[in-house]
């Protein structure tokens, strides 16, 4: 079925509530282990239902956001989410006070019941009025990032525009970027302060009520972790620390040397090559007759997902008046259908959509056939699967940039491993911040800058305003919006870069063990996925090392061919 012809149906709360109900009655009333998982199987479907109806309805908004009727149902589901998860709990609850639950155990994934507890321990009654709060204040700041207008050489522009100045050739137009970020950002000083203090300070609040010692632990189970904690994540920064920030400091000076810099300014972050930037040599059409002969040629059970989205128009890339201007990959449960959208602009982000997105849709084909709907699984594993399919398609970019192929590569490489140490910040600074919820913002701001310093000492913010006061993440929206989301993309870099280099050393080989990594997610933690694709956990002890040492290898080879 076209992505087009998908019948669309709104599902309310008291149809949903009404069938839940009927489901928990049954799991109450429950002879065996068998019983639970009949209804664990109807409530499945009645999610798949929810799911379904709210994704079409989302896609359908973004692919023109001046759509009156989809407009309103996503006003609809913004009431309904919340009354849509208090069910849900209810009948979470169920299942794990059954007196079956052992039993079912047997039937159905452990992992289900671990990832049924985790949820329930983000919410309570109580709590509803704080987190409305809270949401409202995310919105504020959503509403307020989306409006704001940085001047730039007497032009209006939104960050995102603004923000690709600072990958601009010219040094002169990337201070002058950075410079306007920071002056616009000082002018609303006041009010970047005000939202995040008063999310710490709900955050902190509706972690109380629940009966934590502060937000870190509820934020964690927010982000439905099952495999990792706290402790293997300060594990984790700390490698960061000792193995990534070394090799990254001693990348950014081979760079600083190359490009004839006198030191590497924020500004200069983002270069690491000269000249004119890697584009798609090819237009529209042909980059997607490309990659499904990319995809053909590497499996052809993945050149087939290809053609099937193709034929189920599921992508939708062109830019259009009206159209949301990101990109994202979603899915239609109920038809077993991923979609992508995308806003193809002529840069290299474009062979992104095809790779990084397609290795989201692929990922998701796969958990349809192998995973179930309740299987509990974390960001940082779906980032694993579009970060790798990025570096295995490598071996076929000649065919997107041409003679640039090598210094699409090379960049890639070298953003890939630079953004760790950044990641890590954010990271550690909302650790700090609501572990101490009493910090001013001044000092949440000398904090911040103490860790640009340990884990970025190559890059100097000095002499550009208000950024160099330690601001720089106040332009980072996960902070404000997605609380500790931050690493997951940092644990995902560093799983694709080993699956770059295992595909460097052995191409076949290192696609077999990716796709029995999609094959395998949800049904098993993310430690014995990354062990069964040969890889070491980043978790532990001197994994990072070997991160590294991979990495820089594949960028001395790649840099000798620029
Ligand atoms: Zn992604």
């Amino acid at each position: 079925m076209k992505v087009s012809e998908m019948p669309y149906k709104r599902i309310t709360v008291e149809e949903f509530k009404e069938q839940a109900e009927m489901i928990i009655k049954k799991i109450r009333s429950a002879k065996s282990a068998e019983d639970l998982k009949n209804a664990r199987n109807d409530f499945n479907k009645i999610s798949e239902e929810i799911e379904t109806a709210c994704s079409l309805a989302n896609c359908r908004f973004t692919l023109n956001t001046r759509d009156e009727f989809y407009n309103a149902e996503m006003d609809y589901y913004d009431n309904a989410m919340p009354l849509f998860s208090e069910i849900e709990n209810d009948y979470k609850k169920a299942i794990l006070d059954s007196p079956y639950r052992t039993e079912a155990e047997k039937l159905i994934n452990p992992r289900v019941f671990k990832g049924f507890e985790m949820s329930l321990k983000t919410f309570s009654p109580e709590v509803i009025e704080d987190l409305q709060q809270e949401n409202a204040l995310v919105t504020k700041y959503s509403k307020f990032m989306g409006e704001l207008a940085f001047e730039f050489e007497g032009e209006k522009m939104p960050l995102s525009v603004l923000r690709g100045k600072l990958e601009d050739d010219s040094r002169d137009v990337r201070k002058k970027a950075a410079e306007a970020i920071g002056k616009t950002m000082e002018e609303n000083a006041d009010t970047f302060d005000e939202i995040f203090d008063g999310l710490v300070k709900i955050r902190t609040q509706i972690a109380r009520k629940l009966g934590y010692k502060n937000f870190v632990e509820l934020g964690y189970y927010r982000m439905g972790r099952v495999d990792y904690d706290e402790k293997m994540v300060a594990a984790f920064r700390k490698s960061v620390e000792t193995d990534i920030v070394p090799a990254v400091a001693e990348l950014k000076e081979r760079i600083r040397n190359r490009l004839g810099l006198d030191k590497i300014m924020y500004y200069d972050d983002a270069v690491s090559v000269t000249g004119e930037m890697p584009r798609p040599v090819i237009g529209t059409k042909e980059i997607f007759d490309n990659a499904l002969k990319m995809y053909n040629d590497m499996k052809p059970e993945i050149g087939d997902f290809m053609q099937r989205m193709l034929d189920a128009e599921a992508f939708d890339v062109e830019a259009r008046d009206g159209k949301f201007g990101g990109g994202y990959c979603t899915t239609f449960a109920k038809y077993k259908q991923p979609f992508i959208l995308a806003n193809f602009n002529g840069t290299s982000g474009d062979i992104d959509v095809i790779t990084h997105e397609f290795g989201h849709a692929l990922a998701a084909d796969y958990m349809f056939k192998f995973a179930e709907p309740d299987y509990p699984t974390g960001m940082e594993t779906h980032e694993c699967h579009s970060m790798s399919m990025e570096f295995l398609c490598h071996k076929y970019m000649d065919g997107f940039f041409g003679d640039k192929s090598d210094k699409y590569r090379y960049k890639h490489i070298v953003d890939a491993l630079s953004f760790i140490p950044y990641g890590t910040i954010v990271d550690e600074f909302q650790h700090i911040v609501y572990e101490n919820p009493d910090l001013t913002p001044d000092e949440r701001k000398s904090e911040y800058l103490k860790l640009e310093k340990k884990y970025r000492p190559y890059l100097s913010f000095e002499g550009i305003p208000y950024l160099e006061l330690g601001t720089r993440w106040q332009y980072q929206m996960h902070i404000y919006e997605s609380p500790f989301y931050y690493i997951d993309y940092c644990i995902a870099q560093c799983v694709a870069l080993g699956f770059l280099g295992l595909s460097r050393d052995n191409f076949e080989d290192a696609l077999e063990k990716y796709v029995d990594f999609l094959k395998k997610t949800g049904g098993i933690s993310l430690g014995e996925l990354i062990e069964g694709a040969g890889l070491k956990s980043p978790f532990v002890e001197n994994a990072l090392k070997e991160t590294a040492e991979n990495a820089l290898k594949a960028i001395t080879e790649t840099e000798n061919k620029i």
